[in-house]
């Protein structure tokens, strides 16, 4: 599909910290702003914004897209917090990792694999098993919530030292710094 129509009629939201693997950049579509909590999968137009940001198809069904995608993010943000820990929470992304089937097989270029998933759910899916490919990938300390208090977003530390605070040292680590001058001198 390319029907891009949905751009012109609603603002894109601004959010802070893009570009963060799927699994996180889901989780983060949450953010706390001035006290309040931001939701851009409940915002008007949030849902085709952000499948939009990853390349990904507009579903036929939206709302179940939205709601399988909350039920991920859900699931994922427990993960996140519990450090992997948390039995329902391992078992909710589970539940999310089902609704897809990953088939092996032989193409012409050799090896391969399919997957087989609806594409309503595609999008949670996907976001699902990125946290695994994560997982894989990293050692689990590298996937970490900013040390800011306020903030509830999540970042791959892909730093060579390993050291990354903040989701953004502009916002974050400059809101944390002031806050330290404040009161030493306050
Ligand atoms: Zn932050």
């Amino acid at each position: 599909m390319c029907d891009d129509g949905y751009m012109t009629e609603t603002p894109l939201q601004s959010r802070p910290l893009e570009g963060e693997p799927i699994a996180l950049d889901l989780v983060n579509t949450q953010w706390n702003e001035r006290g309040s909590r931001m939701d851009l999968l409940a915002m008007e137009g949030g849902v085709a914004q952000w499948l939009s940001e990853h390349g990904l198809q507009q579903p036929r069904d939206s709302s179940t897209t939205q709601a399988t995608l909350i039920e991920a993010r859900t699931a994922l943000r427990q993960c996140l917090e519990a450090d992997d820990g948390d039995d329902s929470a391992r078992e909710a992304l589970n539940q999310v990792l089902e609704y897809g089937r990953i088939v092996p097989r032989l193409g012409s270029e050799g090896p391969g694999e399919r997957v087989e998933v609806d594409e309503v759910q595609y999008p949670a899916w996907v976001a699902a098993r990125n946290y695994l490919e994560l997982r894989n990938k990293w050692s689990r300390k590298r996937i970490r919530a900013c040390a800011h208090p306020d903030c509830i977003l999540y970042f791959l530390d892909a730093t060579r030292s390993g050291t990354r605070r903040w989701c953004d040292m502009q916002t974050c680590g400059n809101r944390a710094k002031a806050k330290r001058h404040y009161n030493r001198h306050g």
